[in-house]
């Protein structure tokens, strides 16, 4: 919308400093050029240019939602426990969930993400197959305890997410809402002027089956993702999985036995490292023919041996210390159980350099069983879902080496299946009459992390630089001078806010043209129009705040440039 904003009444006060506690660049431009400002540890204060950016991207995200046919609501950040319990993840969301309790005791949570209110919003609202498919978003504050909430708003503990969830009665449905948000998130994110790759990726603590990540690359990404120079495979590391290791008649995989007739127990294994055997069930990989098949870092459970040596038993087992792993075992936390690896996760640390990769896995899905031993107890059809992405690895669709890097995850789109339906027999008529259970699919852009995203890749030396759509404002005029250039400043301002421009005027008296130069860089509005020396000839200078170009033109023809 077409305006004019004084900077003589703007509440802007802008740094010539990186805040102390600043490490990644968006964190220290935003809070210098007075976008946001620090509330608490992850909790962010969208400041008057800051909230222009932020609706700018919220509109995109808005107009593309509509355009796919997304119906917007706004549901509560406010929820009570039981949906959550319904669906477990009460517990599994673990520390990142905020719980709090009401005056009466009653638990509550803020909503981290609401696959179970909408889920529980369609029952009530939908009852027949007629009512879908139907496709629900909304942009909405989402609270998550993040444990390493040190990078501005790139990673809030409250943070605004646009999250949309689909509603369909068959699997095609399903396939096609997936690929109309997939489009629609394409379409939003080259409108938002993000370089980015879509990658395979893994569901995490959403569940379900396909998933894929929109990644923008960036040196303060905190995911690292593998690029195939060759073909168009691309995928975060965390989701690479190489076949499964083939096993013998027995369920074992065939490996190499160890040079002991017996069950390796820890201290033989121990033995056959030359460490410690405290030290090995410290930190622990283990081995089967020469490939990492299990990772065991004690973190909330600890390593249990027993179970590591009935799993494997009789096969031969080489436990590699973590050392060998050159301190990568602060990245991983887990514990291997009955069918070997069990449950790791991965803690990806953000100082860590690009080309580094750390470890993820899984167990063999779907199979829970205690105290059991593979091979023996269940079927056992394969192994190792373990990785370790070094750059230069296979590319798991045509071999060459992958280029590994660093990126922000901007977007995430899952299709969930029947999880949720399940929980809450979210069941419609179908066309047979008979009830038919509902299949979904969720999808996350982060709204309030695309503005930091785009400040991590477009920014240069002098300051934050917006590509158009995004940017505070379309031109900055800067007054350097007195009052004439002022006058002329604020005349050239109404010109161009009558062609339907938004104007950022810098019409501050007693501040140096050198401190308004300074400060224009900085906030990175795409085009500068300076009113100065030759303002009694009525002639301005424009400037590209990327290039760097600067002309000078009589007031008429800067405007018509830049209407
Ligand atoms: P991350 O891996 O960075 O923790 P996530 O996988 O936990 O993100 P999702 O549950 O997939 O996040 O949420 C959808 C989107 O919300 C993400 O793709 C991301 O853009 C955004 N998002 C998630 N957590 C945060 C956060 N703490 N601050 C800002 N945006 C976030
Ligand atoms: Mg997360
Ligand atoms: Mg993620
Ligand atoms: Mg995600």
């Amino acid at each position: 919308m077409a305006q004019v904003t004084r900077m003589s009444k703007l509440m802007i006060k802008t740094l010539r400093d990186d805040p102390a506690d600043a490490e990644v660049l968006s964190h220290k431009l935003l809070v210098r050029a007075g976008y946001v400002r620090r509330t608490a540890a992850g909790v962010w204060s969208w400041l008057p240019l800051g909230l222009k950016v932020l609706s700018n991207v919220e509109r995109i995200v808005r107009e593309e939602m509509d355009a796919v046919g997304a119906q917007e609501v706004l549901l509560p950040a406010l929820l009570p426990k039981e949906p959550y319990e319904a669906t477990g993840r009460w517990e599994e969301y673990g520390a990142e969930l905020f719980r709090l309790k009401d005056r009466r005791g009653a638990d509550y949570l803020l909503g981290p993400t609401h696959e179970e209110i909408f889920t529980q919003l369609v029952k009530d609202q939908c009852s027949s197959y007629k009512d879908l498919p139907v496709i629900l978003y909304q942009i909405q504050t989402k609270y998550r305890d993040e444990a390493r909430p040190r990078a501005g708003v790139l990673r809030g503990r409250e943070f605004l997410m646009k999250d949309s969830y689909s509603f369909d009665t068959a699997d095609e449905g399903l396939a096609e809402s997936y690929a109309l948000h997939r489009a629609a998130y394409q379409k939003i994110f080259e409108r938002l002027g993000l370089d980015y790759r879509i990658c395979a990726a893994t569901a995490g603590a959403m569940g379900g089956s396909k998933s894929e990540e929109f990644l923008a690359p960036a040196a303060a990404g905190e995911d690292t993702f593998a690029d195939c120079p060759n073909c168009d495979y691309a995928a975060n590391t965390e989701a690479i999985t190489y076949p499964l290791k083939p096993v013998d008649a027995d369920g074992v995989p065939a490996v190499e036995e160890l040079d002991t007739p017996d069950t390796p127990t820890i201290e033989t294994l121990a033995a056959h490292l030359g460490v410690e055997a405290s030290e090995t069930l410290k930190n622990l990989l283990v081995k089967v023919d020469g490939e990492i098949v299990a990772i065991g870092v004690p973190g909330d459970r600890e390593v249990d041996m027993d179970k590591v040596e009935a799993h494997f038993a009789p096969a031969a087992v080489e436990l590699v210390t973590a050392e060998d792993f050159e301190g990568r075992d602060d990245l991983v936390r887990g514990y291997v159980g009955p069918q070997g690896l069990e449950k790791v996760t991965y803690l990806a640390d953000p100082r860590i350099a690009p080309g580094t990769s750390w470890i993820t896995g899984a167990n063999k899905e779907g199979k829970h069983a205690k105290n059991v031993v593979a091979g023996r107890d269940f079927e056992v059809d394969g192994y190792v879902d373990v990785v370790v992405v070094q750059e230069g690895d296979p590319c798991p669709s045509c071999g060459t080496g992958l280029k590994l890097d660093r990126a922000i995850e901007i977007g995430h789109i899952f299709q969930l299946g029947r999880k949720y339906a399940d929980a809450f027999q979210l069941d419609v008529l179908g066309q047979n009459g008979k009830p038919v259970r509902v299949t979904m699919g969720s999808y996350g852009i982060g709204v309030s992390r695309a503005v930091a995203a785009l400040a991590e890749q477009s920014a240069d030396d002098k300051g934050l630089c917006w590509a158009a759509e995004v940017a505070p404002a379309d031109v900055h005029v800067v007054a350097a001078g007195k009052a004439a250039q002022i006058e002329l400043a604020l005349e050239v301002s109404e010109l161009l806010k009558e062609k339907g421009l938004r104007v950022l005027v810098d019409d501050r008296a007693g501040v140096s043209p050198g401190v308004k130069f300074t400060d224009a860089e900085l906030i990175g509005v795409p085009k500068i129009l300076v009113a100065g020396r030759r303002t009694a000839e009525g002639i301005v200078e424009l400037k590209d705040r990327r290039t760097g170009e600067r002309e000078e033109l009589l007031v008429a023809e800067a405007v018509a440039r830049l209407a």
